[in-house]
């Protein structure tokens, strides 16, 4: 038997003082992570907050012509299909047009995929490779200092994170060696080049995203992907599973890399 009680608030303020209230509430997104862990029996929480009627929490706009703003409760399916985010970042689109398949497009968000920081979620490439920013009920977290680890991040307990927002950069590209099966990315690498340099952010490979310090320096002095032709990562610290082994995960993110540098707009 499921045994918690159900809340649908309408403002982030009465969702933020529901879970106070709960002696083990969880905020509801799309539901496509943690209804899977409530039917495990992974998780058994006393309280599930529904986020679903928090008008402020959806949307999209491109704020005084400088940021890039996406409401935590946004579908990845909205973002794929924003006029918005394709003039903006185009490899941001592509990158919620090939997450999973319609139904977790059309259920999964991007607040619900960045808090739940899987491993090998595409989001978290997106959220470092673009220097985004993270905002939530109570502060404003740099994509560098969001995801501590797996399955981790920087949110304390029953904070809400809001929106993000993303600057332009003058050009990005995203490639993903997906899963067969679930097109979780086995690794994904977004590339971005900025007026303050190039970043270049891996997900999937490790347990937690991570950047290329050394393929950065490498683009900044020329953006192709034949500048690092020649780079390689090692595969130890990488993941290793009946996906892929760390060696093939090594392999993988020099190719994405050149191939997210190509495909780069
Ligand atoms: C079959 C399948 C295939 C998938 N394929 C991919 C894929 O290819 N690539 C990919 O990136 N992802 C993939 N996903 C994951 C999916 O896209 C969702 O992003 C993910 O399930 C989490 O988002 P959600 O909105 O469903 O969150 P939920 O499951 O509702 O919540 C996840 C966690 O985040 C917390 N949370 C949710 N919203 C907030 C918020 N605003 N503030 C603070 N905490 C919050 C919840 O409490 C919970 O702990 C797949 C999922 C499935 C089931």
């Amino acid at each position: 038997m499921y045994a918690f009680e159900y809340h649908r608030p309408s403002t982030v303020a009465e969702a933020v003082s529901l879970l106070q209230g709960a002696s083990d509430g969880r905020f509801l997104a799309g539901g496509h992570t943690l209804i899977p862990t409530l039917k495990q029996r992974l998780a058994s929480p006393s309280d599930l907050v529904d986020l679903g009627g928090i008008e402020e929490l959806k949307g999209i706009l491109i704020d005084r012509g400088s940021q890039l703003r996406i409401g935590a409760m946004t579908p990845h399916a909205e973002v794929a299909a924003s006029d918005d985010v394709r003039g903006w970042i185009p490899a941001l689109a592509d990158l919620a047009e090939h997450i999973g398949d319609a139904q977790v497009r059309n259920r999964g968000t991007i607040g619900g995929s960045i808090a739940n920081n899987d491993p090998a979620a595409d989001y978290p490439a997106a959220i470092v490779g673009l220097n985004a920013t993270v905002h939530t009920n109570q502060r404003t977290i740099a994509a560098d200092d969001f995801f501590t680890g797996m399955f981790d991040t920087a949110l304390n307990e029953g904070e809400i994170i809001t929106e993000v927002r993303f600057p332009k950069p003058d050009k990005a590209g995203y490639a993903k060696f997906p899963n067969p099966a679930s097109r979780y990315a086995i690794v994904g690498v977004m590339v971005a080049q900025t007026g303050d340099g190039v970043r270049v952010a891996v997900t999937g490979a490790a347990p937690c995203v991570f950047r290329l310090p050394e393929f950065e320096s490498a683009l900044a002095r020329s953006f192709s992907a034949d500048a690092i032709k020649g780079l390689s990562v090692k595969p130890s610290g990488l993941n290793s599973d009946i996906h892929a082994s760390a060696e093939y995960r090594a392999h993988l993110v020099g190719v994405m890399a050149r191939r997210a540098v190509a495909a780069a707009r």
